[in-house]
């Protein structure tokens, strides 16, 4: 039965807070306060009906709480995602103001709460993070034309709500089985990045700011607060410009340039302060907008536009941060044991700042399988994914977390079963380890007799250990650039000749391959300027930097002669384009070995010196080039990236093309056969020769030197020991000379294994 509470116009959404705020500093039930919560939005908003949905985790929205339908409804009716207006809300996740409910497609009418009678209907999602929590809903007997204010008004007293249902307030009104859907457990596909599986508690990156103060004690207070808060995040802006330090990269200028478009925005500062006006504080305010940015965001397919609203959610944190004085970086020292790091993306220092001892995994939105923070959790054994749709907004510091490198799956408050199996998979992965410690000394040898060298790619001191443990013969590609990247400002010749040493030193007997910086590209370096450009993966990078600086390739050769004291060095030249890049790089190398000797220090007893093949271009002059080299070895990275013209850090192309299909695996032959001409040694340092089928692929087309990161050692052997080569060349070749055309390299590959029973 419906009562009716006509009357005038009773508040406005000031007064509204104000009695909400009474409400919530009195001792009493849950369910005593949402019936007077609901009492009072539908008194101040003078309509006979409020009601309070809640989503839970079977996607049901409970009636939590009413004023003016059947009280007797209150948890027993539920209503789907989708079905009927409150339905409709909850799942477009936006605001629905109706003159006459009845005649709105989605109306669906629920005899048990006898709401026929209701014409005049407004709704708005109660969001938290941009995901629907539940559904406020006013409804008035006659036509009604709900105004701005009255919008926002239950806007904000949803702000409200949402805040009191994630602060567990609500706890014991939440029926045993039926959870609210806030903590429901989310699955994630995304990309591996690293494999092997990890188990453990969310720790965000970039923590969300805790708003505690929701109404305004003094509403011109807070807008003078809102009004101060800007201006200070516009000033930190433009410094960031000044300072220049986003000048190496037009991707950081692009997403600059975006906030300082957003901050200047008209429309985002006016629904701000309209927030504000509401009775909010200029955080919840901020909470408030943030939010519908957010439900926006999840709801884009755009990339481009959810692009702007990420960036747009970044501004509105960094403006909760000069609000509140919060520290925009996680307290390092309170890493929990197990950490899993979350954030949308990371760069390869502040991954590297973390406690490694504690670090389990990291869960990116973003981030490609060869850019170099997935390259550096690979070589630090930490499990990673990438491509976790939306994760950040869905979790919490403290959730628990299981990351699934090998698949790319995520799974977020597992529930018990999937906890329980991945826990079965951590011990199975365990298991495996040490079976291939027990592999670590035996030799790396097919079961047809051919040798195939195991070599691991690093390039910092704390990866170097993981050589004791995987009995790789030596590093084949010591990327130094690392040292570079992490670095605050220029590493000296004093720092890079200490690096080199402790490296040299650790590898003992065993080869260790430097290669030249290989600056640029995805490798920001931000201290060294430069121009912002277009296409950095094929601007001023690498060698070509090098080149026109030689101030920096002289200082660098000049610390590994040093490290090197007379011992035996190999110098790795990288992204050479043509023959006589490599020549000029090796005459500047020449002179630093007879200044060197003119100073009294002792040359390297044996210097050898080799180019990396990552250009297609030096594909066509390879009998020129290794007539003047020592060894050489590819880059499959960079090769496969430019092969076939897909940015290797750009998720919606990287993956299109099979980098062992069979135009890139003539490619690849074309350079070992060119190696077997010169009698020059041949290495693969690319991320290829880690993934056990594309090691087979490199294998059959006479690759016998791979280098991968550390923990791709141990399946890689296993497939080696396990080999017989002699019939898997012959099928792959037959498919690369022509025959059986259509044939997938890969399907052929993987037939091939089973038949042999190779563990992939
Ligand atoms: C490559 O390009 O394959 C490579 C090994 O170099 P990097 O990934 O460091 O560019
Ligand atoms: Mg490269």
């Amino acid at each position: 039965m419906v009562e009716k509470t006509d009357g005038p116009k009773v508040g406005g959404p000031k007064i509204l807070l104000a009695q909400l705020r009474q409400t919530m500093a009195q001792t009493m039930g849950a369910q005593e306060r949402l019936d007077e919560i609901v009492e009072l939005i539908a008194h101040n908003m003078s309509a006979q009906v409020c009601s309070f949905y809640v989503l839970r985790d079977d996607a049901a929205l409970e009636l939590f709480a009413t004023r003016g339908l059947n009280p007797k409804a209150v948890h027993m009716t539920t209503l789907r995602i989708g079905e009927g207006l409150v339905g409709y809300i909850a799942e477009q996740a936006h605001t629905l103001a109706l003159e006459d409910a009845p005649s709105h497609p989605s109306f669906a009418y629920r005899p048990e709460t006898g709401e026929d009678e209701f014409h005049g209907f407004l709704g708005v999602p109660v969001l938290r993070a941009g995901q629907t929590l539940g559904v406020l809903v006013v409804q008035n007997l006659e036509h009604r034309v709900f105004n701005e204010e009255e919008v926002e008004a239950l806007l904000t007293t949803a702000t409200l709500m949402a805040e009191m249902l994630s602060t567990s307030e609500f706890e014991s009104l939440i029926k045993p089985g039926a959870d609210i859907d806030l903590r429901r457990a989310r699955a994630f596909e995304g990309m591996g990045f690293a494999d092997g599986v990890a188990l453990g508690e969310v720790v965000l990156h970039d923590p969300r700011v805790v708003v505690r103060h929701f109404v305004a004690d003094d509403v011109e207070h807070e807008k003078q607060r809102l009004q101060m808060a800007i201006q200070t995040m516009r000033v930190s802006i433009d410094d960031m410009f000044s300072s220049g330090d986003m000048q190496v990269s037009s991707e950081h200028r692009e997403i600059l340039e975006s906030y300082r478009m957003f901050a200047h925005d008209r429309g985002w500062v006016r629904r701000l302060t309209e927030a504000v006006d509401s009775g909010l504080t200029a955080e919840a305010a901020v909470e408030r907008v943030q939010n519908d940015t957010r439900a926006r965001m999840l709801r884009q397919s755009d990339p481009y536009i959810r692009d702007r609203l990420h960036d747009l959610d970044d501004l509105a944190n960094r403006l909760l941060r000069v609000l509140t004085g919060a520290s925009s970086i996680f307290e390092h020292h309170d890493l929990p044991e197990n950490a899993i790091i979350v954030a949308r993306n990371l760069g390869p220092a502040e991954l590297l700042e973390y406690d490694r001892s504690r670090l389990r995994g990291i869960v990116l939105e973003e981030g490609a399988a060869t850019a170099h923070v997935a390259i550096i959790a690979r070589s630090l054994g930490i499990v990673a994914v990438g491509h976790a749709q939306n994760i950040v907004s869905m979790c919490e510091t403290g959730d628990d977390i299981v990351v699934d490198g090998f698949v790319g799956q995520v799974h977020l408050r597992p529930p018990p079963d999937v906890e329980a199996t991945y826990a079965e998979k951590l011990k199975l992965s365990e298991r495996r380890q040490k079976k291939y410690a027990t592999l670590r000394d035996l030799k790396s040898i097919t079961k047809d007799g051919v040798e195939i060298a195991l070599l691991h790619n690093s390039g910092l001191v704390a990866d170097l250990g993981a050589l004791n443990e995987t009995g790789a013969t030596g590093v084949g590609l010591f990327r130094t650039e690392l040292q570079f990247m992490v670095a605050s400002k220029l590493p000296r010749l004093a720092e890079q000749v200490e690096l080199y040493k402790e490296a040299m030193d650790f590898c003992g007997e065993r080869p260790i391959v430097f290669r030249l910086l290989d600056i640029g590209g995805d490798k920001v370096v931000p201290y060294l300027r430069s121009a912002a450009e277009e296409n950095p993966a094929m601007g001023w990078r690498s060698l070509r930097l090098a080149l026109d600086r030689p101030g920096l390739l002289r200082t660098q050769v000049r610390a590994l002669l040093q490290a090197a004291n007379g011992r035996a060095l190999k110098i790795l030249v990288p992204m050479v384009t043509e023959t006589e890049e490599y020549r000029q790089c090796i005459s500047v190398i020449a002179r630093e070995v007879e200044r060197l000797k003119r100073s009294g220090i002792e040359a390297p007893q044996k210097l050898e010196l080799g180019a990396m093949i990552e250009v297609p271009s030096i594909l066509f002059e390879l009998d020129e080039l290794l007539e003047i080299t020592d060894f050489i070895s590819i880059g499959s990275n960079d090769l496969i990236q430019f092969l076939t013209a897909s940015d290797r850090a750009n998720t919606r192309v990287a993956s299109s093309y099979d980098p062992i299909g069979v135009p890139r695996l003539r490619a690849i032959k074309m350079i070992v056969d060119a190696a077997k001409r010169h009698k020059i040694p041949l290495t693969m340092c690319g991320e290829l020769a880690g993934r056990p089928i594309e090691a087979l692929a490199l294998m059959a087309i006479g690759m016998t030197s791979l280098s991968m990161g550390p923990s791709s050692v141990g399946p890689v052997k296993d497939l080696v020991l396990n080999l017989d080569l002699a019939p898997i060349r012959e099928e792959v070749n037959k498919v690369l000379n022509g025959h059986n055309k259509g044939q997938d390299m890969r399907d052929l590959l993987t037939q091939l294994a089973e038949k042999q029973n190779l563990p992939l």
